[in-house]
């Protein structure tokens, strides 16, 4: 299936009514979000939507984001809209945030899992704006990787992992976000944290007030959201994080060996070398693309110098821990 170059800011027409006609159609379309590429199909049509848990080998008990335009189409798919829903849409959308709310009858039980409650958001990205517009229908999209693998942030990424027959991939270059979004939890008494993610806590919390915690994703507790599955996000190599002082010692062993770390240069034994940047938004955005190119070089060991322990770095800490698990 073809991979067509879309421009980022104003994708060809005539190339967004080809794909929104196959999401119509119960086809599955690859697409751009600001946060990572998504595999997207009809929300409202089970039988498309099949295909994406097929696509990726995800198990069904894995729920979807459902993507709109507008906080009006996501009142269209829930059962209640609390004030603490227009306030954080009107702030936070178009944006890397999900809101998790009761579902009606009209969204499909392969959509949610099973669950009684529905993930909605509203992407930014002009692709997938487009997209939506020209389809008219909501779109479920969970990242565009096979299950338990890095997410893509760009379309070689998505067509390696999911292979190039899977779907139509928009390619329209690298994402901004580069990590998956916040998803809170309104469905409930008290608002919830689900998932850290591209949207700071910090903004999120402001509106919201402090927010009520999932249990550490090493805990073995039921989950109230397979964004606490503990492997995700994982290479196939072996993934390790650890202090900048101990990277030395950590590099011995079998390689290849790949580094990530702050520094410009790398100690001895270190095959591949990938140095980042200090900005928490911008280690972000090139996180999962260090990941895979990695995991692309062969790289039977992969270490990553720990982040710092701070709120701005929160999601890339959830995420590096959710990688190193081993399956
Ligand atoms: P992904 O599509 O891979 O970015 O992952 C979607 C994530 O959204 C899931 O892993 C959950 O964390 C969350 N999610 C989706 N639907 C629900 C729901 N109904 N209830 C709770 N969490 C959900
Ligand atoms: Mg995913």
């Amino acid at each position: 299936m073809p991979v067509i170059v879309v421009d980022p800011e104003r994708p060809d027409p005539s190339v967004i009514r080809a794909a929104a006609a196959r999401i119509v159609g119960g086809e599955l379309v690859a697409f751009p979000t600001e946060t990572v590429y998504g595999l997207g199909a009809a929300a409202l049509n089970p039988g498309a939507v099949a295909k994406i848990y097929a696509a990726k080998g995800r198990p069904s008990y894995n729920p979807l984001i459902v993507h709109v335009l507008s906080p009006e189409a996501a009142q269209a798919l829930v059962t209640e809209w609390p004030p603490l829903a227009a306030e954080l849409t009107d702030q936070f959308w178009p944006g890397p945030l999900t809101i998790v709310l009761g579902k009606r009858p009209l969204v499909p039980d392969l959509v949610t899992a099973g669950l009684p409650s529905v993930a909605v958001r509203a992407p930014a990205h002009p692709v997938a704006r487009a997209l939506l517009e020209a389809a008219g229908v909501p779109i479920a999209a969970p990242s565009a990787n096979r299950f338990q693998a890095i997410s893509p942030t760009s379309a070689a990424h998505v067509a390696r992992s999911l292979g190039p027959d899977a779907a139509l991939i928009l390619d329209a270059g690298p994402t901004r976000v580069g990590i998956e979004s916040t998803v809170v939890d309104l469905s409930g008494a008290q608002p919830a944290l689900l998932r850290l993610g591209g949207l700071a806590l910090a903004e999120l919390e402001a509106v919201t007030g402090p927010l009520a915690r999932p249990a550490a994703p090493d805990k073995a507790a039921p989950r109230s959201s397979p964004g606490l599955v503990g492997r995700h996000y994982a290479p196939s190599g072996e993934l390790r994080v650890v202090e900048a002082g101990q990277i030395e010692a950590a590099v011995v062993g079998a390689g290849p060996v790949g580094l990530i770390s702050f520094a410009e240069q790398a100690p001895a034994g270190v095959d591949h070398h990938l140095s980042m940047p200090a900005d928490p938004r911008e280690y972000g955005r090139l996180l999962y693309a260090a990941l895979h190119t990695l995991d692309e070089l062969g790289c039977a060991r992969i270490l990553v110098e720990a982040v710092p322990n701070e709120g701005a770095w929160a999601a890339i800490r959830d995420r590096l821990a959710r990688s190193a698990v081993r399956a």
